[in-house]
């Protein structure tokens, strides 16, 4: 009897916890996010799917601290980054343009899985196959995070990953005379289909920002 009261007192006391309880995600600004180019959430239209290609959360904050454009003192990332036991970690603010897809930086959100894929031969003609699947906790994390973008942002209506907005080809690293694919992410192992039922957005690529 007690402990079935006690197990009823749990239910009254966690039935408010998901609709109130707002994601748990860990605030770890870039040292230079405020030296990126501030924008209008209104305008954002469309969330960009990535995996980091890399070992770790740790190497991923390693490469998204470089400075790659000497004279504005910033350099690539994504905005938000998912490890495998989907903890979330916050790297550029969302009124902030984060480098991360050639093109499409001005109106989009960026996600970054912590996955391998091609790591470290990304450019390799042997190497051309993502290794790493996705772990459930990272996909249900990012349902979430895109759930709350959503309700956050009604403008956003679009996804696409990384590999379908830059779809350049580049000579390979061991032989020039091979091309491979200069991004690959999210790639073969996303759920796409399971994703986009969640989230309710299209896959489908908006106008190009000027
Ligand atoms: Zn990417």
């Amino acid at each position: 009897m007690a402990k079935s009261a006690s197990v009823i007192i749990f239910l009254i006391l966690c039935s408010g916890c998901a609709s109130h309880q707002s994601l748990n995600i860990k605030d770890h600004k870039l040292p230079f996010w405020n030296k990126l180019s501030e924008r209008n959430t209104n305008d954002l239209d469309m969330v960009v799917v990535h995996a980091t290609e890399l070992s770790d959360m740790a190497e991923a904050r390693e490469y998204g601290e470089r400075i790659l454009y000497k004279e504005a003192g910033t350099g690539a990332s994504g905005h938000y980054y998912i490890d495998r036991d989907g903890s979330i970690e916050q790297y550029v603010p969302d009124n902030r343009i984060a480098n991360h897809t050639t093109g499409w930086n001005k109106k989009t959100l960026s996600i970054e899985l912590i996955n391998l894929g091609r790591y470290p031969n990304w450019y390799h003609s042997d190497h051309q196959k993502m290794q790493e699947p996705y772990t459930q906790a990272q996909i249900d994390a990012l349902i979430s995070l895109v759930t709350e973008f959503k309700s956050r942002y009604p403008t956003i209506k679009y996804t696409q990953g990384h590999e379908d907005l830059d779809t350049r080809i580049i000579a390979a690293e061991n032989d020039p005379s091979k091309q491979v694919a200069r991004k690959m992410d999210p790639g073969p192992y996303f759920p796409w289909e399971l994703f986009l039922d969640a989230v309710d957005l299209k896959k489908e690529t908006p106008e190009k920002p000027e």
